[in-house]
This record gives structure tokens, C-alpha cells and sequence, in this order.
């Protein structure tokens, strides 16, 4: 088991988990980031426990970050005054213009909210309504509604939530609701931002551009959620600063045997680039109700962490699970014991080009080289602990110190990085003595241990960049 857990830990906060005593257990716990998901949040909610996050945090001594998950575009079915029972085989329409229903008493239907539907949408395609739960395939359209054919029956209740696997969706990718969601986050100071449905670079850089016009420094995590983001992966990955495998919608989205496939896709996609990747969504899903996981999700779970991914993610298991804590302790666990496995998986990383990249790669080669060793860096943007990180170490921890609590809690996202908020002495020669005496208070270095630094150094009154061997006294 190995001491030092590399993937971090993210779970979703809800009602099972909002409880300043239930949020310090998580956080001592080892959770890494909580996201607050906006679909469910309201603003008073949201700024209220994001500053008890902050609270809890600081008592706890443990400074985790918060990740704002946005809804994004939505195509929703309109009000239904009591539910439809749909038939196998029934005819039903979907209309675009309030009113425009079948005058046919044969027909039943229902209002989206999505004008351009009709355009968009092919005879043929799928219509997946209420997360896959209700299947229909669309028989034939006119400038007013879709007409369909139910293939797999179930009831319909109001405002149900509409996918159209392979439909190029024209709708804005941050919504008014979004922004307005964002504001409050940025306000109340959060760490991330996490962007839904996202579906090519554009939409990533349309929500960096209003991150700048507020100079805002939090970070903008892509969920990929559909066929559009599979096609332009590539161009996603490399306009974000972190990517989520959002697999409920990708699973509603694609074929289902397809989502392992695009999971290792995507991570090898993320790897490739150096961005942090999350696997998220129903990795303890049966934990909502019982104590202990499935066997095939505690192999989901392995395998996330063979793929090498930065984090693994919990939702409905610490929104409303009976097991919030057990699930995070899982995880934990989980993680731990797969890392101590030889060379913990599979280890195609990115060549990196760039000088800067080089020697951090240097020092990475060295510390797989030393048994026990441990990678010390510090870092005022970033780029160090970035660059490490995303170089995957085999066994070392990364120790990243910066004089930024705002950046100690974003690095929280990356694989074997644990952050630690110190000033930096004018000399770097006392920084990394500083360092070292922090390190040996808090238990993660002794002496005769091997650290492994990266940082610049001053030469001749000028900075430059430096691999260093030293051996903790
Ligand atoms: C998902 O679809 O897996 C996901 C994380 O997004 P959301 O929970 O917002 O649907």
C-alpha cells in the first residue's frame, strides 16, 4: 500500500455532505476538490457553503479547492399537467411552437424548449428522453414538430431532460444562467470552473475570454459529454487547463461500448498534452445505498488509476448517499493499493519539447532512478508542478511550494502533487531549506531521505533553472 496517494479525490457536495461535520471528516479524510453541481444550487446555497468550505478548510488545516460545475445547454421537454404513459410503438410529438400539438386525437405530445430542433434533428436520428430512460426514432418532421415512434416505453413527467446522440446541438455552450452561476463563483472566490457539453475548442475559449474581461485566474476544466467532443478532442484538450470525462451524459450520448473506449481516449489525449484528466461519475454508484462497492467498481476505479488519471470523482455517492464518507475512503484506498503496484499501469507520457520541459524531465528520470525518493519544486504559476505532473513520476511524491494559496488549492487537481503555501526567500538556497524543515515537521520527509529539487537557482546574480540530489539531514 502505497504512503502517499497520487490520484486525487473529488466529490460532489449535496445534502448528505453540506454539514460542517460531515465536510471536515471528508476533508481529513483526503478529498481533494469539492464540486458544487449549479443544476441543482441556488445562489444563497452556493455562497454559503462555499465559505464554510473555506472555514472548515482552515480549521482542518487542509486548504482543499472548489470546482463549479455549470450546466451548460439544455434541451428540456415543456410542462405536463399530469404524466404520459408512453406506449411501445405509440406515435408522439415533440413541437417546437408552443401549441403546435397534433390536432389529431391519436397523437400526444409534448413542447421542447429547443426551437432549432427541427433543423438540427434528422429523420431516423434518436430522441433520449429522461437520461435514456424513454428511446424514440424520428419518422418525419415539418417546420412545427418531430414526429416519432416510441421504442422503449415509460412514463414522461414534466421538464424531462432530452439527448440527441449524434445531433450537431446549435446552442450556446454558456448560457445565461451559466454566466449568471459563474458570477456568483467568482465572487465567493472558487478555483474552477467546470464547462458542460462542451463540444470544441471555441466553446472553452468564449468562457476564457469572460474569465478575462472579470481577471479571473480560475481554471477551466472541459467536460466532454457527447459525439461532437469525441470529433474534436485534440483541439478541447489543448484549450483547457483540465478535462472531465463526464461518463453519465457520454453514456447517454454514445454507444455504451464505446465509453470505455473513449475513456482511454480521452486520458491518453490529456496525457499526451500534459492536462489533468477526471474520470467522474458512477465509479461507487451502488455505495448511494450500501456500504461496500461492487467488485466491478472497484475495478473501474483500478482502472482509472492504471490509465493514470489525475482524479477520480463521486457524485450522486456524497450528494445523497448513505456513505459519503466510506465512499471517499474507498477511493482512497482503491487508489493507494493500485499505485503500489509496479509502475502503476500504463506510462506513455508526453514527450515535451521546450527547454524548461526538459530538465523537468530530467529531474523526473532521476527521481525513477532513486527508490524512495522524493521530488521537491516551487512554483509561482504553476509551470513546474504542472510540468512534473504531468510527466506521471513513477513512485515519488511532487512536494510543489508557492507563496499563493489560490495556486496551492488549483494544483490540488494534479496527479502526485501536494501543495504547500510558504513565502519564498530571496534566496532560493533558503527556500528550499525553509521547505525542507516544513516537510520534516509535517512527517513527509526524514533524514537520509533523497529529494530530488527542481527550481531556479541564482548564479552569478541571475536565475537558472536547476536539477538538484540532496540528502535530507
Ligand atoms: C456526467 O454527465 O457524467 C457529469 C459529470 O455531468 P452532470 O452530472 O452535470 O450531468
Amino acid at each position: 500500500m502505497s504512503a502517499f496517494r497520487r490520484t486525487k479525490i473529488i466529490f460532489t457536495l449535496g445534502p448528505a455532505t453540506e454539514s460542517e461535520a460531515m465536510l471536515e471528516k471528508l476533508i481529513l479524510a483526503g478529498a481533494d476538490i469539492i464540486r458544487l453541481n449549479m443544476a441543482h444550487a441556488k445562489h444563497d446555497w452556493t455562497r454559503t457553503v462555499i465559505r464554510r468550505i473555506r472555514a472548515v478548510s482552515q480549521r482542518a488545516g487542509r486548504e482543499v479547492a472548489i470546482m463549479m460545475d455549470i450546466k451548460g445547454p439544455e434541451i428540456r421537454t415543456g410542462d405536463l399537467d399530469v404524466p404520459i404513459e408512453l406506449k411501445a410503438g405509440e406515435i408522439f410529438d415533440f413541437t417546437v411552437k408552443p401549441g403546435s400539438g397534433s390536432s389529431s386525437e391519436e397523437v400526444r405530445s409534448v413542447d421542447v424548449n429547443y426551437k432549432d430542433l427541427v433543423s438540427d434533428i434528422q429523420v431516423g436520428d434518436t430522441v433520449l428522453v429522461d437520461n435514456g430512460l424513454l428511446r424514440l426514432e424520428v419518422l418525419a418532421k415539418n417546420e412545427a414538430r418531430i414526429r416519432c415512434r416510441v421504442l422503449i416505453p415509460g412514463p414522461l413527467s414534466s421538464r424531462r431532460h432530452i439527448n440527441l446522440p449524434g445531433v450537431k446541438v446549435n446552442l450556446p455552450s454558456f448560457t445565461e444562467k451559466d454566466r449568471r452561476d459563474a458570477m456568483v463563483g467568482l465572487e465567493e472566490g472558487i478555483d474552477f470552473l467546470a464547462l458542460s457539453f462542451v463540444r470544441m475548442a471555441r466553446d472553452v475559449e468564449g468562457l476564457r475570454e469572460f474569465l478575462n474581461l472579470h481577471k479571473s485566474k480560475v481554471r477551466i476544466i472541459a467536460k466532454i459529454e457527447d459525439q461532437s467532443a469525441i470529433t474534436n478532442l485534440d483541439e478541447i484538450v489543448s484549450a483547457c487547463d483540465g478535462l472531465m470525462v463526464a461518463r453519465g451524459d457520454l453514456g447517454i450520448e454514445c454507444p455504451f461500448e464505446e465509453l470505455p473506449v473513449i475513456q482511454r481516449r480521452a486520458v491518453r489525449a490529456c496525457l499526451a498534452q500534459g492536462r489533468p484528466v477526471i474520470v467522474a461519475t458512477h465509479m461507487l454508484e451502488s455505495m448511494i445505498g450500501q456500504p461496500v462497492p461492487t467488485r466491478a467498481e472497484i475495478t473501474d476505479v483500478a482502472n482509472a488509476v492504471y490509465e493514470l488519471a489525475d482524479c477520480v470523482m463521486l457524485s450522486g455517492e456524497t450528494t445523497i448517499g448513505k456513505y459519503p464518507l466510506e465512499c471517499v475512503q474507498m477511493l482512497d484506498k482503491i487508489s493507494r493499493r493500485i499505485e503500489a503496484e509496479d509502475g502503476d499501469g500504463e506510462r506513455e507520457v508526453a514527450v515535451f519539447t521546450g527547454d524548461r520541459m526538459k530538465m523537468l524531465h530530467s529531474a523526473v528520470v532521476l527521481a525513477n532512478e532513486i527508490p524512495h525518493s522524493k521530488i521537491l519544486t516551487f512554483t509561482r504559476h504553476g509551470f513546474m508542478a504542472n510540468g512534473l505532473a504531468a510527466l506521471r513520476p513513477v513512485h515519488s511524491p511532487v512536494f510543489a511550494f508557492t507563496p499563493f494559496l489560490e495556486l496551492a488549492r488549483q494544483l490540488r487537481l494534479l496527479r502526485a502533487i501536494e501543495p504547500f503555501v510558504m513565502p519564498f526567500a530571496s534566496d532560493p538556497d533558503a527556500s528550499i531549506e525553509n521547505a525542507i524543515t516544513i516537510l520534516k515537521q509535517a512527517g513527509r520527509v526524514a533524514a537520509g531521505d533523497k529529494l530530488i529539487v527542481a527550481t531556479d537557482i541564482v548564479s552569478q546574480d541571475r536565475l537558472v533553472d536547476s536539477v538538484q540530489l540532496r540528502t535530507v539531514r
